[in-house]
């Protein structure tokens, strides 16, 4: 899962990216609404992080303008504390939850979540397919309970494929959302997570659609 990561405070953008990175997700960020807006607009994100006080474009009219182009993907704003009036103008722009700063990271996370799951129709933490079952809370992958050991990316594409179950996933739109923008990405590579992924699993969970790309579905 890809997010962007919109804070002009360098310290508070270093933490998000850490605890982003250490619950398994990749992400780009921006300083500044103008940059914000043109990441949002261009690359595809599972969901962003959007501080409202920004220098060159405030965070409310860079949602506003993702929203009018027709963006849906999840927004989670921060506000200030205190911010009603900043929290009601959000969600009246599109954003779908926030969160008031200070705030732990554990709850950041676990908003951020709710937010990429009930994006893809899932109304709970666990999400299971046939025998594979991922817990999204600590990112852990099982087999008929059974533990899989699972590299960071292999899960990525995992989790990816389970958030979209039984539609069929291009091998770019995976690449899209297991990489950061500044990562040098190979196709090629998805392939290989996919065959990795294959070894692991039980037979058939993961298809290959010819000339689209991958679906993941309980065997009949
Ligand atoms: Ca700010």
């Amino acid at each position: 899962m890809r997010i962007l990561v919109v804070e002009d405070e360098p310290i508070l953008r270093a933490q998000l990216v850490d605890g982003l990175q250490a619950a398994g997700y990749v992400s780009d960020t921006a300083d500044n609404g103008i940059d914000a807006h043109f990441l949002g607009d261009t690359e595809a994100y599972d969901a962003v992080l959007l501080d409202l006080g920004l220098p060159r474009m405030d965070g409310l009219s860079v949602l506003k303008k993702w929203r009018a182009a027709g963006h849906t993907m999840p927004v989670l704003i921060l506000t200030a504390r205190d911010g009603w009036h900043e929290k009601v103008s959000g969600i009246d722009a599109g954003a779908d939850d926030y969160l008031s700063k200070p705030f732990h990271m554990e709850e950041l996370l676990a908003r951020l979540r709710a937010l990429i799951r009930r994006a893809g129709g899932h109304a709970c933490a666990e999400l299971c397919c046939g025998p594979l079952c991922i817990d999204t809370r600590n990112s852990r992958a099982t087999v008929d309970g059974q533990a899989l050991l699972l590299t960071s990316h292999e899960y990525r594409v995992l989790a990816y494929l389970m958030h979209h179950r039984d539609q069929v996933v291009s091998r770019s739109e995976l690449i899209e959302h297991i990489y950061a923008q500044d990562f040098d990405r190979d196709s090629n590579t998805v392939e290989v997570f996919i065959a990795r992924l294959r070894k692991k699993l039980p037979p058939g969970l993961i298809e290959t659609v010819r000339g689209l790309g991958y679906r993941l579905s309980a065997p009949q």
